[in-house]
């Protein structure tokens, strides 16, 4: 069987949530810390009440993982923003059965969806926390000759030629292209600007577009071949923010950012909220929910690989952790 690489890593990608615990590969900041979904919870209701209080209101999640992050958002909600609370309804879009039951467990009054289209009209509110590295990617390649393009085949790359405007650039040199990505940023994006409200995307990759291959696969914790073994590693690509906020202003949404995580989740008072969480643990637990905050925000750990970017209708004021960017 011969694929074309995001072909490849769509299926690989189906079976490797479908049949396994993603998390005892690779973990994410909503497991390592619970003051990351309390403050992305806060940042709903700000963004909520900038809407001018709709009722109802869908908060929606991209990719829940465990559900890990809506909870804790819920939770942090139903204490500081009660009203929030009572209008909001809870949209998870994930493809995975398995990972379905585990977010049903932590968020029972959920509703369930495979795709961003069948998610109610009307206003929205949505996360996506480590959602969009997972989407498939293509990959060309410049040679001698022209731009070839990689499939898969019997476990290794295979070239064939495609015609791309990609520039004048060194023999060797490999581009990525996230039309996955790109497709559902625009999507929610001329929805968002039709209906209202604002979609919050965190996820791994550089503030401004950079050439080179970020393909990686993450197999039993370690990084692996992402050909080998479809289905049994998790595979990833950097995400493109910039290439995705040009994707939301062409669908006449506004784009925000991306702001680096560290930053970001500063702004929102993540260390804030964690002195306060720590104030009434025992010192050994109160330091580790310290150090968790730190690994999330401090810029040689999580804080500047990861970067947050906002897209929302273009008469919202600049959401929290926005205000500073453009
Ligand atoms: N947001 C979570 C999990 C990240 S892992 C966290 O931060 O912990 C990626 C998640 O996206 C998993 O829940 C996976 O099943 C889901 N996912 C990946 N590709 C998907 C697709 N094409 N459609 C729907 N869900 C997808």
């Amino acid at each position: 069987m011969i694929e074309r690489l995001d072909q490849f890593m769509a299926r690989a990608n189906a079976a490797y949530y479908a049949s396994r615990d993603p998390f005892q590969d690779f973990t994410t900041s909503p497991e390592i810390a619970q003051a990351f979904g309390e403050v992305l919870g806060a940042w709903a209701a700000v963004v909520w009440e900038s809407m001018g209080c709709p009722a109802p209101v869908v908060l929606a999640e991209l990719g829940p993982g465990r559900g890990t992050l809506m909870a804790d958002a819920l939770r942090a909600v139903a204490k500081a923003a009660p009203r929030f609370r009572g209008a909001l309804q809870v949209h998870l879009v994930e493809a995975s059965p398995r990972l379905r039951a585990e977010q049903a467990r932590r968020v029972p009054d959920a509703q369930w969806h495979g795709g961003i289209e069948t998610l109610p009209p009307g206003p929205l509110i949505l996360l996506a926390n480590e959602f969009l590295d997972a989407l498939p990617i293509r990959q060309l390649v410049r040679r001698a000759g022209g731009w070839v393009e990689r499939f898969v085949e019997d476990g290794r790359f295979v070239e064939r030629p495609v015609s791309h405007d990609g520039g004048d650039v060194p023999e060797g040199a490999v581009v990525e292209l996230g039309e996955a990505a790109r497709d559902l940023v625009a999507a929610l994006a001329a929805r968002l600007a039709r209906e209202g409200g604002a979609a919050l995307f965190l996820d791994y990759g550089p503030e401004r577009s950079a050439p080179g291959e970020s393909l990686q696969a993450i197999r039993a914790g370690r990084y692996a071949d992402a050909l080998a073994a479809p289905g049994e590693a998790d595979l990833t690509a950097h995400v493109d923010f910039a290439a995705l906020a040009v994707a939301a202003r062409d669908a006449r949404a506004r784009a925000w950012g991306p702001v680096p995580q560290g930053p970001f989740l500063a702004r929102l008072g993540l260390f804030q909220r964690t002195d306060r969480l720590a104030r009434s643990q025992p010192p050994a637990r109160a330091a580790a929910l310290i150090e968790a905050a730190r690994r999330l925000a401090e810029p040689d750990r999580m804080g500047r690989l990861f970067n947050a970017l906002c897209i929302a209708h273009p008469a919202l004021p600049a959401p929290p952790g926005f205000e500073a960017a453009c």
